[in-house]
């Protein structure tokens, strides 16, 4: 059987944390979210967790040789696994091409891409509201929020067409009820 590997894309605040819960169960999923395996670091005081935490701070990205080698140990670690769903993960072209370098030499290429669209105004909204509650210092500042957002259209949206060369991409509408996009994320795994 092949396995089944998801990339869940779109912008800071467009759900993909919350889908990957349903999707996960649905599908028997392993859930790889580099921002939840980041902040794991930062709360157990690592080296890494604390070097990431003034990056995150300011809404840029870690960078790509971090990133790519915590996604490559949990890749590893989980061998067995009926499939992924990368979760914040590739945010740049040099990521997405070291994903597929991982994937492909085991015969287990990326299935689809599945991109949660929502307006700029939305997210905003989203996040905000998310910080006033969740305590994630990214999400209580307006500033940090818009520039997440900014670092995500300049590095990580025209992944879009990486993944569109491949016959991958899927755009899907974020907005809605939470039950409501989750069966459109289901209709486009088909
Ligand atoms: P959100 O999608 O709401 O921004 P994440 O939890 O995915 O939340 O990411 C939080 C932060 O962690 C990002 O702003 C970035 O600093 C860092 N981060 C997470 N994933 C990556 C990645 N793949 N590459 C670089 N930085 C990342």
């Amino acid at each position: 059987m092949s396995k089944l590997n998801i990339v869940l894309f779109g912008p800071p605040g467009a759900g993909k944390g919350t889908q990957s819960e349903f999707l996960i169960n649905r599908y028997n999923l392993v859930h790889l979210s580099t921002g939840d395996i980041l902040r794991a670091e930062k709360d157990a005081g690592t080296e890494l967790g604390l070097m990431a935490q003034e990056i995150m701070g300011r809404g840029e990205l870690v960078s790509d040789d971090i990133v790519i080698g915590m996604i490559r140990n949990k890749i590893e670690a989980n061998n067995d696994a009926k499939g992924f769903i990368f979760d914040g993960f590739p945010r740049t072209k040099a990521q997405a091409e070291a994903l597929d370098g991982m994937l492909n030499a085991k015969s287990e290429p990326i299935t689809v891409m599945l991109a949660l669209e929502v307006p700029e105004e939305e997210l905003v909204k989203r996040l905000l509201g998310r910080g006033a509650t969740s305590g994630r210092a990214d999400d209580q500042d307006e500033a940090v929020v818009r520039n997440r957002i900014r670092e995500y259209e300049n590095k990580t949206a025209p992944l879009k067409e990486y993944y569109s060369a491949q016959g991958k991409f899927k755009a899907i509408d974020g907005v809605g009820g939470i039950g409501e996009i989750t069966a459109r994320l289901i209709q486009a795994v088909g």
